[in-house]
């Protein structure tokens, strides 16, 4: 009997759930917490992901053979340390090793002691905004201005203008606009070109490609309105060659690995790099220590080769097995609640049409933010509720099926991009 034991309750944790579960050589997986969706794969526990002696405990009661952590969250909080130390097998990185997202001082420290291609920089705290204000003199004109922690992904300010980077500096380093996260800051100089996440696995210094996607991260079409967690993705992209790839697994993949070991933060699990191609080449912009939710809506249903293996690997510090994706293409459309972003504005709207969805050819619906009633009625319960993902021979084949999918599903106030990979198709 194998079971998986599944961390997180997102549409990249169902995305990873359904992928396992496809494995013959997986029995059952388990979720915890999981969601509604997650609950049609596997099991759902309701325990929390980030409390580390709660996931040792239910990986022991399920005697799990691997555990998936999917969010960073538990990460950082040092659940894969707690289980390596029960000797479970885990998907996902150490505490020490998720310092890498945690802190993006660090993480330029890393790229730049492993020779890595990024954008110039420095890093200044709290009682240096005068040097910070000197430094961003230097800079050709593109100014970018960075927490150093974690700031839910709103931490980046990128501005033409040096008195809007200023200000942004003296915010951040204030602590006005982001608290602790913020009085360190990290000052680099803007880089321009197409944009591409890669996405590698990592078996302590070995890695191997799993796949490339384009997410799309302003919620409204035209690439308009603010920021969010991501408004849909697609894989692969045609930009990203295989030249470029295979120059990003050797110019900065294995690089980082290496110089990971080195500081004794062996990485396992998914480096998630996301990379600008400009004109001197591909340049690491930053590096999450997990899939991207929603690219991995969109990679886990490419993937010809068996998921459990690929991810048992890694747990055991090594990448072995060949990695292989079909030549289908893959488009993941978000459906989002009305509010959302920031949040939204009402909660427990019942869901139609997502029978009607799944059972389309080639399309799959991961849940995000979802709940199920007394009655089993799911209802949009966040503000990012579905990706529903199609495959198909071609990314515009792949785009219609997901809109079709997606125009089955409805509930009131619901809003979703219509343009998702329309950078693929022009
Ligand atoms: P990050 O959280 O570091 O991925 O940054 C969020 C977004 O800000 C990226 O996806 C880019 O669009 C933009 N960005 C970050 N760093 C730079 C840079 N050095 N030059 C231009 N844009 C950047």
């Amino acid at each position: 009997m194998t079971t998986v034991l599944v961390v997180g309750s997102g549409g990249r944790e169902h995305a990873l759930a359904w992928g396992l579960a496809r494995s013959p050589l997986v029995d059952e997986v388990v979720c915890a917490p999981g969601n509604p969706g997650m609950a049609a794969v596997g099991r759902c526990e309701p325990i929390s992901a980030t409390d580390p002696a709660a996931v040792v405990a239910l990986a022991e009661r399920v005697d799990a053979a691997l555990v998936v952590i999917g969010p960073e969250d538990p990460l950082v909080a040092g659940v894969a340390d707690a289980l390596v130390a029960a000797g479970r097998p885990v998907f996902g990185p150490s505490r020490a090793a998720a310092r890498l997202e945690g802190s993006k001082a660090w993480m330029k420290d890393v790229l730049v002691t492993a020779g890595v291609p990024t954008a110039r920089h420095a890093t200044f705290s709290a009682d240096e905004e005068q040097a910070a204000f000197a430094f961003l003199e230097t800079l050709p004109g593109l100014y970018v201005v960075k927490t150093d922690g974690l700031a839910a992904g709103k931490g980046v300010r990128v501005t033409e203008s040096l008195t809007e980077a200023r200000d942004a500096v003296r915010e951040y380093l204030s602590g006005e606009a982001f608290g602790e996260a913020g009085r360190t800051c990290v000052i680099e100089e803007g880089m321009t070109g197409p944009e591409l996440s890669l996405f590698a696995l990592c078996g302590g210094t070995e890695a191997a490609l799993f796949s490339v996607a384009q997410d799309h991260k302003r919620a409204f079409d035209g690439d308009t309105g603010p920021n969010t967690g991501g408004m849909g993705a697609y894989s692969p992209v045609p930009f990203a060659s295989d030249e470029v790839v295979a120059e990003v697994m050797e110019r900065a993949i294995r690089p980082t690995l290496a110089e990971m070991a080195r500081r004794g933060a062996e990485y396992r699990g998914v480096l998630f790099c996301g990379l600008m191609l400009t004109d001197e080449g591909p340049k690491v912009i930053e590096y999450n220590i997990r899939f991207g939710d929603p690219e991995c809506q969109v990679l886990v249903p490419r993937l010809t080769s068996d998921l459990y293996v690929h991810l048992s690997e890694c747990a055991a510090g090594r990448v072995e097995s060949p990695v292989t994706t079909g030549n289908d293409a893959c488009v993941g459309v978000v459906m989002a609640a009305e509010g959302y972003p920031p949040a939204p504005l009402h909660r427990g709207d019942p869901i139609s049409g997502l029978d009607a969805a799944a059972a389309r050819s080639g399309v799959a619906v991961f849940h995000s933010g979802t709940a199920a009633g007394p009655d089993g009625t799911v209802t949009a319960s966040g503000g990012r509720v579905l990706t529903v993902t199609a495959t198909g021979a071609t990314v515009r084949a792949a785009r219609d099926a997901a809109y079709a999918a997606a125009d089955d599903i409805s509930w009131p106030g619901v809003h979703y991009r219509r343009d998702i990979a329309s950078q693929a198709l022009s």
